[in-house]
């Protein structure tokens, strides 16, 4: 699903926010994304992504080179990938059935499959019955779990998560993480960058670790292990 291969970042200015990094994520894998602030794991994902384009290396989706992938074509790459954000970055004018909706409506699929999709979505989270509500009556799980749904709308076959657990108590951690476990179990890959370490020592997943840029785990290792 992905494969990163000597990958460096350097932003202008001369910061080097990742340095040859190397590993892979297998199609329906879960792995976390761990290290301390700044060690680059935002980069990384943004990377996956196509918000920034590496300095050296080459990253693979689904085995095409994001080298080789123009501007114009990136919406495309992107629609195989729902992200998750901390602040889960829904938009307070449109109810939360618009803002599931959001991904589909730019897509320019038909109405009619739209509001299916959202419904479904909005079903997998729990959400169903707050669907003409504003995303600021809700709590702060609920207002992730929103996220969420927009992120699997079209189900995706990659979800990436930034630190989505950031502004969660653990118990409501716990079930977003039972979440992105379910749509897992469903086939779809998974890459949760956290610093939560409690919670991913409560799970038998894969971490990759960055330190100041560099993946100091070895994923071969954890596996013998
Ligand atoms: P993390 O997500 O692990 O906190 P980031 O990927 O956000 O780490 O940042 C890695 C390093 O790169 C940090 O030192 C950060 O300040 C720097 N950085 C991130 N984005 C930019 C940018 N757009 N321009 C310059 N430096 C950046
Ligand atoms: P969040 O916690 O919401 O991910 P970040 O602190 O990672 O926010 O960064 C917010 C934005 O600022 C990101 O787009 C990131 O790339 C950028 N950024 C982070 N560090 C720097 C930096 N040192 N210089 C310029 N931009 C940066």
């Amino acid at each position: 699903m992905i494969q990163f291969e000597n990958v460096s970042k350097t932003y202008p200015g001369g910061h080097r926010a990742l340095e040859k990094v190397s590993f892979e994520l297998a199609d329906g894998e879960l792995a976390f994304l761990t290290g301390h602030s700044g060690a680059g794991k935002s980069t990384l994902l943004k990377l996956i992504s196509v918000m920034e384009r590496p300095s050296a290396g080459h990253v693979y989706i689904n085995g095409v080179n994001l080298n080789v992938v123009k501007n114009r074509q990136i919406p495309y790459v992107r629609r195989d990938i729902g992200i998750i954000f901390q602040n889960h970055r829904l938009l307070d004018r449109y109810n939360v059935f618009d803002n599931v909706a959001l991904p589909l409506v730019i897509e320019g699929m038909h109405h009619k499959n739209i509001t299916k999709r959202v419904h479904a979505a909005l079903d997998k989270v729990g959400l169903l019955n707050k669907v003409k509500c504003q995303p600021s009556t809700l709590s702060g799980g609920e207002q992730q779990r929103v996220g969420i749904a927009r992120a699997i709308v079209n189900s995706p076959p990659l979800l990436l998560a930034d630190e989505p657990t950031g502004n969660l108590d653990p118990e409501l951690s716990m079930e977003i993480l039972k979440l992105f476990e379910d749509f897992n179990r469903h086939g779809t890959a998974v890459l949760i960058a956290t610093h939560d370490l409690g919670l991913i020592a409560r799970m038998k997943y894969k971490s990759l670790t960055l330190d100041h840029g560099r993946l100091i785990t070895d994923p071969l290792a954890q596996e013998v292990l």
